[in-house]
Order: structure tokens, then C-alpha cells, then sequence
């Protein structure tokens, strides 16, 4: 039986134990910071990759057409990498997925074609075209993944879920763009995340989803359409007239953008080439020839 004095001498040598091992632990897993080297602009290059697939041939015809890594290319490149950040256009042998792995930004033929597929064939009583629908969700895509890139080179520190800091990298550039652009690119995400949302409700959830790294379908759409109310109430009003964004929810988005707002000028903007920046943003994004979004 043990001792309360026994017990009380352990306490002390197993407290220290546990100090050492929290600092070993640390030490072991916390990433160690590196200096970054030097930072140039025009890091981020593009990649299409042929498709495995011949059905994902659209896809890469259309993509290569409208430049849209181009694109992406050119709109990021005011932001200064240590090292060339690859974004490629790929197949994933049939994997609907994206992703930043080995320093490179993976986006699947697959996931676009989920894209496209989830795309009204007409356009929307929300004032959503069909190719708008396409649009927003691509780009999205790109960006979510470019985040975790520009996360890992630069190494940004992130407090809580990398997949939630990702989401509102991406958002949060989009509704830098010129206002009548970001609502093609909100309101694109928001239709295609209304459909994930109303496709998971559909199945019964199980607690092992709640587990998943990244946010629940209902839960990434709610903070996006969040965000582009936060960044313009009047613009954007309609996130909450028509696309069910609640009112309590509504009166913190304002506070919620300018949290990113701040995050984003002091992490990431110390490593912006302001004068490449402003020649970015007085360019027009999204001038694409109208087209259905039909395959
Ligand atoms: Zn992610």
C-alpha cells in the first residue's frame, strides 16, 4: 500500500519526468526553424500534366485554353518563395483529390471533372452561370493547396487546423480580387459547397467524420460565404438572403475577416513585393469567352 509520504517524494521526481519528456517531445516534433534563404517573386509554376484518363481530355484541353495555371502563376507571383513552388494539373488514377505533397501542389483531373460534374448544366436563380459554378471551385482548389505550399516554404506558424488556415488562404485571396470577380469566385464555392453540404446530410454521419482533419462540408461552406460577407456586407449580401447564411453567424463575419485580414499582413505580406502587387491587382482575372459548363 503506498505511503501518503512515499507518495508525496514521488510526486517531485515524476513531475521533473514529465517536464523532460513534454521538452523531448517538443523538441522532437516541433519543426525547427529554418533560415529562409533567398525569397524571389514568380516562384509558383504551372504544369499540365496529359491525362491518364481520355475522359479528363476536356479537362485539359479547356484548362490549357484559358491558362488558368498561367493565371494562378502570374496572380501569386507577387508573393517571394525560397524555392520554386510546382502546381500541376494531374491524374490520380481515379482519386478525386488535391493536395501539397513534397513540395509540390497536386490538383487531379479528377477533382475537376467532380467539378464540372456537380455544375448546374444552366445558369441559377442565385445569379450563378454555369461556367461561374466551374470557376470559383477551381481556383479554390488551386489556392487551398498553394496555402499549404506557402505555409511550409515560408514557414508560417498556424495555431489550430492547417486544413481551416488553407481554406481562408484561399477565400480570403479570392475576395482580393475585383469585386464583381470575387462574387463569380464566392458564389461559384458556395454552390458547389451547398451540394457537398446537402450530399453529406443526405448520408447519416458517423462520429469517425467529425474526426476528419478538414471541417465538415456545411461547416467550410458556412465560413466562406462568412468571410465574402465580412469583406463586403453589401456585396455579398445575399449570403444571407439566399444562400442561408444565419444572422447570428453574420454579425461576427465582419470581426472574422479582419482576424484574416491581420493574420495575412503580418505573415505573409512581409514576404509580398508590394510594387508587382499593385500592377496584379489592377489586371482583370476572370475574362474568359462565355461557355457552358457542360463536357
Ligand atoms: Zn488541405
Amino acid at each position: 500500500m503506498a505511503q501518503p509520504g512515499g507518495f508525496a517524494q514521488t510526486r517531485p521526481a515524476f513531475k521533473h519526468l514529465c517536464i523532460c519528456a513534454a521538452l523531448l517531445i517538443a523538441c522532437a516534433t516541433a519543426p525547427m526553424a529554418q533560415p529562409l534563404g533567398e525569397l524571389k517573386t514568380g516562384q509558383i509554376r504551372g504544369e499540365y500534366v496529359p491525362p491518364k484518363n481520355p475522359k479528363h481530355r476536356y479537362i485539359h484541353e479547356r484548362l490549357m485554353q484559358k491558362r488558368v495555371l498561367e493565371r494562378l502563376s502570374e496572380f501569386l507571383a507577387p508573393i517571394k518563395l525560397p524555392r520554386e513552388l510546382p502546381i500541376k494539373l494531374e491524374g490520380c488514377n481515379g482519386e478525386v483529390n488535391a493536395f501539397y505533397e513534397n513540395g509540390i501542389v497536386s490538383v487531379c483531373y479528377e477533382y475537376i471533372d467532380y467539378i464540372y460534374e456537380n455544375a448546374p448544366r444552366k445558369a441559377v436563380p442565385q445569379g450563378l452561370t454555369a461556367q461561374d459554378a466551374v470557376i470559383g471551385p477551381t481556383v479554390d482548389v488551386f489556392l487551398h493547396e498553394i496555402g499549404h505550399g506557402v505555409f511550409d516554404l515560408l514557414q508560417i506558424p498556424v495555431f489550430g487546423r492547417e486544413e481551416d488556415a488553407a481554406d481562408m488562404f484561399a477565400a480570403y485571396l479570392q475576395l482580393q480580387f475585383a469585386p464583381k470577380e470575387a462574387r463569380i469566385l464566392m458564389l461559384g464555392n458556395a454552390f458547389l459547397g451547398r451540394v457537398e453540404s446537402q450530399q453529406a446530410m443526405a448520408k447519416s454521419l458517423k462520429l469517425k467524420n467529425f474526426a476528419n482533419e478538414h471541417g465538415l462540408p456545411a461547416q467550410r461552406y458556412f465560413n466562406s460565404l462568412c468571410l465574402a460577407y465580412g469583406a463586403d456586407p453589401v456585396l455579398f449580401a445575399d449570403a444571407v438572403t439566399r444562400w442561408h447564411l444565419p444572422a447570428e453567424r453574420a454579425e461576427q463575419c465582419a470581426g472574422e475577416y479582419m482576424q484574416i485580414a491581420r493574420a495575412f499582413e503580418k505573415l505573409i505580406h512581409p514576404h509580398v513585393d508590394m510594387d508587382l502587387m499593385a500592377v496584379v491587382r489592377s489586371k482583370d482575372w476572370l475574362r474568359f469567352e462565355p461557355q457552358s459548363a457542360a463536357r
